[in-house]
């Protein structure tokens, strides 16, 4: 049922945030440093409602779908896969596709935000019930239950974790939650281009046919500091881990999967040179 502004505000006091509430109300959070700020923890404050809902407004999911193809579902059918947890639900794109494709899905983030959106996003899009579940990857065990043929971590979605600790115990989570012949699909930014071309021959990327832009605003081996421009000029900003592609082949393999495969790009953004995007396919087994 419909609810007006006045039923948003006398549910606040009573301590179970409305969900509408929760996904428009906040504004991203960064303190009087932003350069500072590096992490694992912060993600919750940086994807809040009024990002959340101008990223998805503009990136058509119907133009993602077509340039994103049939990678990852080609990915996991060739390996049989039935079960799959989806990680990085954000805004639900991936999960709504997998439950579209038929495969059983359950759809895992550490904000409540992405969650209530992805939520909203699998009815509008095919009237899919999501199984959301609120989890942090280092915690992953204990909220979520059960294992699965695959894992799935896209969006450039782990460059969240700033500590080699976190990524490491994220990964183990991962790794225990999968079968035995289970496969971890993750993906993440071209962070070497940007790390060894210098600031100064950094590029912008565009997406949605250059309504929204994505530039690094600043980088160093720590932090990478990327500041999204909507067409209205509203800005908001990501603070992530630059995260160098042989450095998360390595971790992956030393927390015990066997056999690494390295994709470059798909193609939802458009650049001028090198791939911008990894793909990441590792097996257990
Ligand atoms: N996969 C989606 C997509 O491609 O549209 C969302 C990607 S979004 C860039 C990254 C997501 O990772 C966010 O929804 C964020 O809440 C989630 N995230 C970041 N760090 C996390 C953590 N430690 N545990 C659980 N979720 C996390």
């Amino acid at each position: 049922m419909a609810k007006s502004v006045d039923d948003l505000d006398s549910s606040a006091g009573s301590g179970t945030p409305d969900t509408a509430d929760l996904v428009a109300r906040e504004e991203q959070v960064f303190g009087e440093n932003p350069l500072e700020v590096r992490e694992s923890d912060h993600y919750t404050h940086e994807y809040v409602g009024s990002f959340v809902e101008k990223w998805d407004e503009l990136i058509d999911w119907k133009k993602r779908y077509e340039s994103e193809g049939s990678f990852f579902i080609d990915q996991l059918k060739a390996r049989g896969v039935r079960s799959v947890l989806d990680v990085a639900t954000g805004t639900g794109f991936h999960s709504v596709r997998l439950l579209e494709e038929g495969f059983d899905a359950v759809s895992a983030d550490g904000s409540p935000q992405m969650l209530a959106k992805a939520f909203s996003n699998g009815l509008t899009y095919g009237g899919h019930i999501l199984r959301v579940v609120h989890a942090d990857w280092r915690w992953l065990n204990r909220d979520v239950h059960g294992e699965y043929d695959a894992i799935i971590c896209l969006g450039n979605s782990f460059t969240h974790l700033f500590s080699e600790r976190d990524r490491r115990k994220a990964l183990a989570e991962f790794y225990a939650m999968l079968k035995h012949d289970g496969v971890l699909i993750i993906d993440q930014r071209n962070y070497d281009a940007i790390l060894d071309n210098g600031f100064s021959s950094k590029h912008t990327y565009y997406y949605a046919g250059e309504d929204v832009s994505a530039e690094p605003d600043y980088i160093d081996e720590g932090l990478a500091r990327f500041k999204y421009t909507f067409p209205d000029k509203s800005e908001f900003f990501l603070n992530m881990y630059p995260l160098r592609k042989n450095y998360m082949r390595r971790l992956m393999r030393e927390v015990g999967f066997q056999r690494i495969d390295t994709y470059g790009d798909f193609q939802e953004t458009y650049h001028d040179d090198e791939p911008d995007f990894f793909i990441h396919v590792a097996e257990k087994k």
